[in-house]
């Protein structure tokens, strides 16, 4: 790291010392700018790592809400508006207990450079509470009801309502919000602002959605490690695929792998993993997806009624099978550590394309980067699904509704852009294949340009 790059971090780490998220965030992008930063001096002068990653605005507010036994109940909501400089900010909100300030800003700091990777016109935030919709607050074991999590979207919306706009910041889904969540949140809107605006993407079809959008992170990291293999003359059909999640982003990989002749052995949740010996098929994605978004179950469940998988309680995917081609992380946050990058590069693993964000740890990048395999950190090959809300967003100004087959399309060809323009961005910088230093690279120049240009703001 140069001098530059290691007293932004000291500082930040001094001022954010509770943010172990943030910071492992922070190090990971920050750690491989040093040939662009010696390349264009006027980053440094102009303060864009100190004012990079500094939030433009963080939002925290009080969410009360009343349960399904008339008890008032009170959870934590937040707004990180990270960096608006090349568009509105754009990004997910995740209710989940594990949400804290560190986490949202790990996630809004990598969305600033996934967004400009997508080459569309937005800047980067997150959202969240550390609101449970898996967990009732008043009957252990169950879920939040329908009423309950629609209580609690419309409170929530009632105060993020004045800090967002079709101009200014665009919410999407994320972990545990889906299109329940955000049908509740753009209802909400819609009564608070008198006006139907495109303000939340992810929407249902009935009301300005887009068409591939529920697909699009898993299909868009599936296709980003096509462009990967195609560079070594590779295709994924006959593939061993191991997936962690079961959930949006690893049942869509799933289903894309399948239709690509990839076999997908593995999927999990937070009751384990289960392993399909012969291949997930058809017809278990299809239950499993029903399971987790209709009944919204869990594996274990489905590992009792179904003879052909076996089950592994409270284990991740990576290390319950020798044989492996390809991993696929689509859970969560440093979901796969060096123990585990071990065991996959030991049985074969050459390609790892990230579907979650930032799954893997510190030492387990390390390894896959040092063993020069196949692999896409998530800000790059997860960002089909911030690259198709921005589709959304157009389609909505536009007042129309492409086809299928036209988003697919367009998702493809970003997905190709952003490899390529990550795939370059290394070898120009003489590390080829080095997907990390290329996305990070490729992300930040664009950002950093625009505010150079923009003057200190
Ligand atoms: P999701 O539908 O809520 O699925 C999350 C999956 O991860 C579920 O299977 C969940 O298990 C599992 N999981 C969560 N926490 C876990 C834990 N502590 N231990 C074990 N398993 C756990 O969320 P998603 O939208 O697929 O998002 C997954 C990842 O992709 C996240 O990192 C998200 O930020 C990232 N991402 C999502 C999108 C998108 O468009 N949705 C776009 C870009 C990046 P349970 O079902 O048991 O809870």
């Amino acid at each position: 790291m140069s001098k530059y790059v290691e007293s932004v971090m000291a500082g930040l780490k001094a001022r954010n010392a509770n943010e172990p998220e943030f910071l492992q965030a922070a190090e990971e992008v920050l750690s491989t700018l040093d040939p662009v930063l010696k390349a264009n001096p006027q980053y440094e002068k102009n303060a864009i790592l100190e004012r990079i990653v500094e939030p433009e605005r963080v939002v925290m507010f009080r969410v009360p809400w009343v349960d399904d036994k008339g008890i008032i109940r009170v959870n934590r909501g937040y707004r990180i508006q990270q960096n608006s400089a090349i568009g509105p900010y754009k990004g997910g909100l995740r209710f989940d207990p594990s949400v804290n300030l560190s986490v949202l800003k790990f996630l809004a700091f990598e969305q600033v450079f996934k967004n400009s990777l997508t080459t569309l016109p937005m800047g980067g935030g997150k959202g969240g509470s550390d609101f449970n919709p898996k967990q009732s607050p008043h009957t252990p074991g169950k879920r939040c009801s329908d009423a309950e999590v629609m209580r609690f979207c419309q409170s929530f919306m009632t105060e993020l309502f004045r800090h967002i706009g079709p101009d200014t910041d665009v919410p999407a889904g994320d972990m545990n919000v889906g299109g329940r969540e955000i049908g509740y949140l753009f209802g909400q809107y819609k009564r608070l602002a008198n006006e139907w605006t495109g303000v939340l993407t992810g929407k249902g079809m009935s009301f300005g959605g887009s068409l591939i959008r529920p697909e699009a992170t898993g299909y868009g990291d599936v296709y980003f490690a096509e462009n990967m293999l195609a560079v070594k003359g590779e295709t994924l059909e006959g593939k061993n695929c191991v997936i962690s999640g079961s959930g949006n982003v690893a049942t869509y990989a799933a289903e894309k792998l399948m239709q690509l002749g990839a076999k997908v052995l593995t999927l999990s949740d937070r009751s384990g993993t289960i392993l399909a010996k012969d291949g997930i098929t058809e017809k278990m994605l299809k239950d499993i997806m029903v399971l987790k978004t209709v009944k919204r179950g869990e594996l274990a469940e489905f590992a009792k009624k179904t003879k052909a998988v076996k089950f592994f309680a409270g284990v991740n995917s990576w290390q319950v099978t020798d044989k492996i081609d390809c991993a696929f992380p689509c859970a969560r946050q440093n979901e796969l550590n060096g123990k585990d990058a071990e065991y996959l590069l030991k049985h074969g693993c050459t390609l790892v394309g990230e579907g979650a964000n930032m799954p893997s740890t510190p030492d387990a990048i390390e390894q896959f980067v040092g063993a020069k395999i196949m692999y896409s950190p998530g800000k790059a090959s997860n960002a089909g699904g911030v690259a198709t809300s921005g589709l959304e967003m157009s389609q909505n100004s536009e007042r129309l509704s492409w086809t299928r087959e036209e988003v697919d399309a367009k998702l493809k060809g970003i997905m190709k852009s952003i490899h390529d323009n990550s795939y370059e961005a290394a070898a120009k910088y003489g590390q080829k294949g080095n997907y990390v230093m290329g996305a990070n690279i490729a992300g930040f120049v664009k950002v950093a340009d625009a505010m150079v240009a923009q003057g200190v703001c």
